[in-house]
């Protein structure tokens, strides 16, 4: 299949061929054809699958063929957090190269003047998060009478975040006639309930996570003491000398911590986490995205709306809290057909954790034990996969207790980047056991085989009693 097989506009097939995709992903197989129909669709998929374009080139399409209104967006996609916000509007940039549609989008932390400005000029395609759009809105600042098409972007990262009742006001202002997309990456009772209240006759397509996960990327669990961790990731980084790597920790103080220790070191790392301002957050991932800073340490925030084609490494300090965070945060490497590793570090009191998360993996992860004069041994060894002990230096670094809650992620703000060169001082070369097993591919010219794609009509969607009606 090719994307010349659906009915796309000519100028948007065009760009497509230009940004070099060839063979459209399974979720765009399935989406493609059923919002060109009219359909609303219910999406279970997370970023990296392509979700961007199932529906961004369908939209753009159908987009085409319609009256344009002044300071009437005629698309309006809401996304969790501003990172995912400025992804969508670079997707709808390259896919809509060739058409001259006004694409403003509206996050927090930026000028609202300015916003508003933008605003006043031609606005076809909304792209926004929910905060900031919904004060827009009071302020009467732009309108959603006209609105064709609605997409829900992240909806169970915009329920965990709080924005749901944001999302329903927003919604109240929009037309009954819309096309309505929803995409998430995991189906929750409460998932399947938005999607009840603002879908009406829906289709799903269905991309499962899990898969993506165990299939694509490489990961590995390092057993280690809690106050070894930093200890530890400097040893891998030092062992495998990472072009680039987001490395996760669950706390801004956290990333902050981490981060400054590591420029102290002589790395070449920057933070970001939600304290930072919005151009403090774009200069540090666009000086990350350019190869001027290798290590990205971040919160959170960063999980969900980074795009970098090339990042082998992604590094966790401790666990996420909601297993599924860690799918994310992992979907940042094994991207575009390129190869991934993940590597985590556990301290034992982090076993119920790891437990859920292998769970949801529905595999167990290969572990390491680290040893550091405090973790001795693994708390909890998988013989099959068990590797031997690796030695790092003597010298322990600073102590950093590991902070279980995450933090809230929503509009925030941070220090711009601090380019530095890697430094090379170890003589470490990167161990063949660390060589990805098997061939490791995301999504470039051809389908992975991987992917199992449930696609089924879930029929007429009945809105649940008591909800709040679209
Ligand atoms: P998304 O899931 O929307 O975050 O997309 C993940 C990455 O895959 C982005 O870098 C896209 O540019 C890329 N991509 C999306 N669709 C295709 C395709 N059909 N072929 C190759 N790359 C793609």
């Amino acid at each position: 299949m090719t994307f010349a097989d659906f009915s796309l506009d000519a100028d948007i097939l065009k760009s497509v061929l230009e940004a070099g995709y060839t063979t459209p992903t399974p979720i765009q197989q399935e989406a493609i054809p059923l919002i060109l129909e009219g359909r609303d669709l219910f999406g279970c998929a997370q970023t990296g699958t392509g979700k961007t374009a199932s529906y961004m080139l369908p939209l753009l399409s159908k987009l085409q063929s319609g009256r344009v209104r002044a300071r009437m967006p005629r698309a309006l996609v809401l996304t969790p957090t501003r990172e995912l916000a400025l992804q969508v509007q670079e997707g709808a940039a390259r896919y809509g190269k060739y058409t001259k549609f006004g694409v403003v989008t509206l996050i927090g932390g930026e000028s609202m003047v300015l916003q508003e400005k933008e605003l006043k000029k031609r606005v076809d395609i909304l792209i926004a998060t929910p905060g900031r759009l919904l004060d827009l809105l009071e302020r009467g600042s732009i309108m959603l009478g006209a609105l064709e098409f609605l997409v829900i972007d992240e909806a169970d990262r915009l329920l965990d975040m709080g924005f749901i009742p944001d999302v329903e006001k927003i919604v109240a202002k929009t037309p009954q006639a819309r096309q309505t997309l929803l995409f998430s990456a995991t189906v929750s009772p409460a998932v399947r309930k938005l999607a009840d209240r603002f879908l009406t006759d829906p289709a799903q397509v269905t991309v499962t996570p899990k898969e993506v996960s165990a299939q694509t990327i490489e990961q590995s669990v390092v057993m280690v003491s809690a106050r070894g961790k930093q200890k530890a990731l400097r040893h891998y980084l030092e062992q495998e000398k990472p072009s680039a790597a987001i490395i996760f920790c669950n706390r801004k103080t956290e990333v902050s911590r981490l981060s400054a220790d590591l420029i102290k070191r002589g790395y070449s790392a920057s933070p970001i986490h939600g304290d930072l301002t919005q151009s403090q957050r774009r200069e540090t991932l666009d000086a990350f995205k350019e190869g001027k800073v290798t290590l990205l340490v971040a919160s959170d925030v960063a999980a969900r709306g980074i795009d970098v084609a090339d990042l082998p490494f992604v590094f966790n300090i401790g666990l996420p809290i909601n297993p599924e965070e860690y799918v994310h945060r992992i979907g940042r490497t094994g991207r575009a057909g390129r190869s991934g590793r993940a590597v985590s570090f556990v301290e034992p009191s982090e076993e119920k954790l790891l437990k859920a998360l292998e769970k949801l993996l529905g595999k167990e992860l290969d572990r390491v034990a680290f040893e550091d004069g405090d973790a001795k041994e693994e708390a909890a060894p998988a013989p099959k996969k068990q590797r031997t002990s690796k030695r790092a230096s003597p010298k322990a670094s600073a102590p950093e207790p590991q902070e279980a809650a995450p933090e809230p992620v929503q509009e925030v703000p941070a220090a711009s980047p601090a380019p530095k060169q890697p430094r090379t001082r170890s003589k470490a070369t990167p161990s063949a056991r660390h060589a990805p097993k098997a061939p490791v591919m995301g999504f470039g010219d051809s389908v992975p085989a991987f992917f199992s794609i449930a696609f089924t009509d879930v029929g007429q969607a009945t809105p649940t009693k008591g909800d709040e009606a679209s």
